[in-house]
């Protein structure tokens, strides 16, 4: 049954998701589901199936219950039950089951397939606030301006400063387009005007707008440096989109050092395979933090190993939670149920042979679970 309550007695309750984005609120086939619990483009091969991992066993393990299905019932059977309670059912049940009091959604990815704020904190019963994607705001002036390079800066600027009233911080896709190779320094306004020319010659041979320069790149995230807000930076495991390799956070090692003591801090997203790497920057920097969100769902019943080696070097003022849900709501469930498990993993592994007081661990826990975003968006002023 869903409940409102702590999934495992003795956890956080009142999480802070700090990135994650809407559902779908259509009826889905097994094919469409599938794909909402891959970050593969590319279905199945014939005759298999993306259940068959450990985010699709998980569903199958911790999702079906709530459904009223018995725990691992079968693919076919989740499926048919989800289409018979009818998707804003199954969003409501799943977006309140894992007792969340805020969610901070990232509007940027495919708005129009998703639900908007209002409509998820409806479902949610959370608090929503919008984090905005810096891409998507260079991509909206771009067509906006046309071809007035001249004017890309200054309009970039504005856009931004626009927007960040109503927002409690952004996030960079810079992973998704070409990596943690663009210039770590500010690029002068003239650099930024001819890039801005390349990309105009590149958007008339394409008839796409799809920003990937590496100047105008490292220009959004100056821009929100300037700003002094919370930039979530997604890093590492992510979509075919994207080049791994290129996506380790070390590279951005000189952008942190350049902004340390700017006001503005990076949030490193999800993170895998490099949440070791992650780790010993939120450890060194004092305005970095990281997470092992959508790396949680991915890795499923192996995630407590995931998240305690992500512990191994963060300071517990540094760690977030988020579940990087999009799409499917059963990963908002499963987000917050493996990350409380995880935690109590844990406590079990790492104190076995030194008490630790209950008080300490609840202190603990709640900085991860909600206090330290709520500390770090400013989420109570
Ligand atoms: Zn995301």
């Amino acid at each position: 049954m869903p409940t409102d309550a702590p999934l495992v007695p003795g956890e956080p309750a009142g999480l802070v998701d700090h990135h994650c984005h809407g559902v779908v609120e259509t009826d889905l086939d097994r094919a469409a589901f599938e794909d909402l619990i891959t970050e593969s483009s590319v279905p199945a091969a014939p005759g298999c199936s993306f259940f068959d991992t450990q985010v699709g066993l998980a569903v199958r393990a911790h999702c079906a219950p709530v459904l009223d299905l018995p725990a691992f019932a079968p693919a076919e059977d989740y499926v048919a039950r989800r289409a018979d309670l009818g998707a804003v059912e199954v969003n409501r049940r799943f977006l309140r089951s894992g007792g969340f009091a805020e969610l901070l959604v990232e509007t940027g990815h495919l708005g129009d397939r998703i639900l908007g704020l209002d409509a998820m904190a409806e479902r949610s019963g959370a608090v929503v606030r919008e984090v905005v994607r810096l891409e998507q705001v260079a991509e909206s002036v771009a067509d906006r301006i046309g071809d007035a390079a001249g004017e890309y800066p200054e309009t970039l600027r504005s856009a931004l400063a626009a927007r960040l009233p109503a927002a409690v911080g952004v996030k960079t896709i810079a992973a998704y387009r070409g990596g943690f190779g663009f210039p770590q320094e500010r690029p002068s306004d003239d650099a930024v005007v001819g890039a801005y020319e390349s990309w105009r010659q590149e958007i008339r041979a394409t008839r796409q707008i799809r920003i990937t320069d590496p100047i105008l790149i490292a220009f959004g995230v100056w821009s929100a440096v300037d700003h002094g807000v919370p930039i979530q930076v997604h890093v590492g495991y992510g979509d075919a989109d994207l080049d791994l390799h290129r996506c380790n956070p070390l590279l951005l090692t000189d952008l942190i050092r350049a902004t340390q003591g700017s006001g503005a801090s990076f949030t490193l997203l999800h993170c895998y395979p490099y949440h070791r790497e992650a780790g010993y920057l939120a450890h060194v920097f004092p305005h970095v933090y990281c997470d092992v969100g959508l790396a949680i769902n991915y890795t499923g019943f192996q995630s407590p190993q995931v998240l305690a080696e992500s512990l191994e070097l963060t300071p517990w003022h540094k760690a977030l939670f988020s579940s990087d849900a999009w799409g499917a709501a059963e990963l908002y469930h499963l987000g917050a149920l493996l990350f409380r498990r995880g935690l109590a993993h844990c406590r079990e592994t790492w104190f076995r042979d030194t008490a630790l007081p209950d008080d300490e661990w609840q202190r603990i826990i709640d900085l991860i679970g909600s206090g330290n975003a709520r500390r770090l968006y400013g989420l109570d002023s």
